[in-house]
C-alpha cells in the first residue's frame, strides 16, 4: 500500500489558514513522495516528524491491516479495550511513566496535561497553586491553554482573550529561581529540543538545574516532547540524555505512524488526584490507533533505530557545520542533534524552502530565518548526503 490520495484541484472549500505550494503529492514510497507529475522530492519533512518510518513500511501497513481485520476501530473510552491497555503498559514499561491518557494530537495532550497538574497542584496547595509557566521560545500547540503558553505574538494577538494562569518566562535558570513561586505555580512545561521556536537544544546543565529547582520547589515539571519524543534525537525520549526524569511528559506526532494520536505519560503521584470525570476524550486510544501505535513503539524504540538515529545524527552535525562554514554570509548557525536541525540564514527562510521544492527536496522553517530538517528516522546515509547536497545549492 502507497499513500495514494485523489487528484484534487485548488480548492477555497478549505479554511485559509495554510499557504501550500500548488504541486499535490499523490504518492509516498520509502523517504520520498512524488507530485501528480511523477516528480519525486526526497522527504526532510516527514510529515513535521509524523512520517518517522517513512512511506510503503512493510510492518506499519501490515500492523494498520491487522487493525482493520483483527479490531474493532472504535469502542469509547466508556468501555475496556485491550490494545489501548497494552500500549499504556509497554509505554510504562520503557519509561519513567506510571500512567498514560491517549488522546488526538499534540495540543490535546499538553491540554490535558496541564489540567492534570493543576488537579495535582490544588491538592498539594489549594487553588490557587494552579500557574503554569512556559519558556522563551516555547510551542506547545494552539488552542487556548496551549496557546497561552506559546511564545508567538503573530499567533496568540487575534485570539486574546487566551486562558488565564498561564504565562512565559526567560529560559534562563536565575531568572527562574527568582520568579518561581511554590505557593501559586503548579507546573513547569518545556521542550528539551524546542521545535517551531527554532530547533533549540536545551542544555542538560539547563534541564537538570530546571528539575532540581522545580522539585525543591514542589513543582511539577511537564516535558513536551511531541517533537523531540519517539527516537528523533537518538534516544527514545529525548530527555533521557539529560539524566532527568520529569512528572509528566507529551508524546504525539509520529506515535501511530501517520493516525492521529497523542498521549500524557505521568508518574502515580501526580495522576493520583484525579477521578473518573476530571477529563475524557472520546476516540483517546481506540483500539485501531492503539493496535497500530504498539507496532511503531517497537520499532522507534528499538535500540538499532536509536544507534542509527544517533550516529547518523553526529555525522549531520559534522556535514552541516561544514555547510556552515563554506557559507559564512549565508549561514549563521546550525543547532540540533539525532534527525532535528534547524539552520539560521540570512535569508528569508521560506525563499530555501521554496527553492529546495523546486529542485526535488522537502524541508520547512521553523521561524522566518530558520530552516528546519526532520528526515523519516528510517532515512539512510546516502538519502541525508544527497539531501544536503540538494540543501546546499538551495541556500548558494
Ligand atoms: C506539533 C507540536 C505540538 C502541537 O501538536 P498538534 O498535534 O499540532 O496539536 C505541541 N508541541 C510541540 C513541541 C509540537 O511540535
Amino acid at each position: 500500500m502507497t499513500t495514494a490520495l485523489s487528484a484534487v484541484p485548488a480548492t477555497d472549500a478549505l479554511l485559509g489558514v495554510y499557504k501550500r505550494p500548488p504541486m499535490e503529492f499523490v504518492r509516498g514510497a520509502g523517504v520520498e513522495l512524488f507530485d501528480a507529475d511523477g516528480k519525486a522530492y526526497l522527504d526532510f519533512v516527514a510529515g513535521i516528524a509524523v512520517n518517522a518510518l517513512g512511506y510503503g513500511d512493510e510492518g506499519l501497513e501490515r500492523a494498520m491491516r491487522e487493525a482493520i481485520e483483527a479490531s474493532l476501530v472504535h469502542v469509547s473510552n466508556l468501555y475496556r479495550s485491550a490494545p489501548g491497555e497494552r500500549l499504556a503498559e509497554r509505554l510504562v514499561e520503557r519509561t519513567f511513566a506510571d500512567r498514560v491518557f491517549f488522546c488526538n494530537s499534540g495540543a490535546e495532550a499538553n491540554e490535558g496535561a496541564f489540567k492534570i497538574a493543576r488537579r495535582w497542584g490544588r491538592a498539594m496547595g489549594g487553588a490557587a497553586k494552579h500557574e503554569i509557566i512556559s519558556l522563551r521560545g516555547a510551542f506547545h500547540g494552539r488552542l487556548f491553554g496551549t496557546l497561552a503558553a506559546t511564545d508567538r505574538p503573530a499567533y496568540r494577538a487575534p485570539f486574546r482573550p487566551l486562558a488565564g494562569g498561564i504565562s512565559i518566562m526567560e529560559r534562563d535558570i536565575e531568572e527562574l529561581e527568582a520568579s518561581l513561586n511554590s505557593e501559586t505555580v503548579a507546573a513547569v512545561i518545556a521542550e528539551p529540543v524546542q521545535g517551531e521556536g527554532g530547533v533549540r537544544v536545551l542544555e542538560h546543565e539547563f534541564l537538570l538545574a530546571l528539575r532540581e529547582l522545580t522539585r525543591s520547589r514542589g513543582i511539577a515539571l511537564i516535558l513536551d516532547e511531541i517533537q523531540c519524543g519517539y527516537g528523533r534525537t537518538g534516544t527514545f525520549l529525548a530527555h533521557e540524555q539529560a539524566g532527568i526524569v520529569p512528572d509528566l511528559l507529551t508524546v504525539a506526532k509520529p506515535m501511530a505512524g501517520g493516525l492521529p494520536m497523542g498521549a500524557i505519560l505521568t508518574t502515580k503521584e501526580i495522576a493520583d488526584p484525579m477521578q473518573p470525570g476530571d477529563h475524557g476524550t472520546t476516540f483517546g486510544g481506540g483500539p485501531f490507533l492503539s493496535h497500530v501505535a504498539l507496532h511503531v513503539l517497537e520499532r522507534l524504540s528499538d535500540p538499532a533505530l536509536l544507534a542509527h538515529v544517533k550516529s547518523n545524527g553526529a555525522w549531520m552535525r559534522k556535514a552541516l557545520q561544514k555547510m556552515a562554514s563554506a557559507r559564512p554570509a549565508k549561514i549563521r548557525a546550525v543547532r540540533g542533534l539525532g534527525y532535528m536541525w534547524g539552520i539560521d540564514i540570512t535569508e528569508p527562510a521560506k525563499d530555501v524552502v521554496a527553492r529546495s521544492l523546486d529542485a526535488g527536496l522537502l524541508v520547512c522553517s521553523a521561524g522566518e530565518h530558520t530552516l528546519r530538517l526532520l528526515p523519516p528516522l528510517v532515512m539512510s546515509r546516502k538519502d541525508l548526503e544527497r539531501g544536503l547536497g540538494i540543501l546546499a545549492t538551495a541556500i548558494g
